[in-house]
């Protein structure tokens, strides 16, 4: 579904304008999990730096080690020539050992939507706005901070049902901004 075409779902679904219902924040692209997301459609669209979020896009939240494939998937970003930073809210020591695991750059306690954690990791990665996108599980954490500065956003589902409590909270606020959209493939 396109953006357009959602915005229009959440004036029917909701009767309010997109504005108000989160709208234009809503992420361009929406899909099953980073597994969907291929290196070579990143390049083709014109993206040369990716930031992604980590607990519950790469690792689920009640595991400490990140799934083969997709530690396979962020590897063939990097060969790819992409350059990756993992943005995250969380400062524990699973966060550097992840980064560490995946080659990637990273910025933690991020406080993400904060533009500042964004802002910074675009400055390790030299890279500008137009040029990267931002991978998350998150519409009012990483959606909305990546919108907000005009960074690409392609949100995929969690890995897990297993979450913080005040993350929990918000995805049943996620749940009425995105309506009836579902996970689909990048077109
Ligand atoms: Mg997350």
């Amino acid at each position: 579904m396109s953006l357009a075409s959602n915005e229009r779902a959440h004036k029917r679904v909701l009767g309010l304008p997109p504005a108000l219902t989160g709208g234009p924040f809503l992420p361009q692209h929406f899909v099953p999990s980073v597994l969907h997301i291929p290196a070579d459609w990143l390049l083709t669209h014109g993206y040369r730096a990716v930031l992604l979020d980590l607990d519950n896009t790469l690792l689920p939240r009640d595991c400490d080690a990140i799934p083969p494939d997709i530690l396979a998937w962020a590897h063939g970003l990097t060969a790819a020539g992409l350059r990756c930073c993992l943005l995250s809210n969380n400062w524990h020591a699973r966060v550097s050992a992840a980064a560490e695991e995946l080659g990637f750059a990273l910025v933690s306690k991020a406080v993400k939507p904060l533009p500042f954690a964004f802002l910074l990791a675009l400055h390790r990665l030299q890279a500008r706005r137009r040029e990267a996108v931002m991978i998350g599980d998150q519409l009012y954490t990483d959606m909305l901070g990546a919108a907000v500065l005009g960074i690409g956003t392609i949100m995929v589902q969690p890995l897990s049902d297993y979450d913080l409590a005040h993350t929990l909270f918000l995805r049943k606020l996620e749940r009425f901004t995105m309506g009836s959209r579902v996970p689909e493939p990048l077109c």
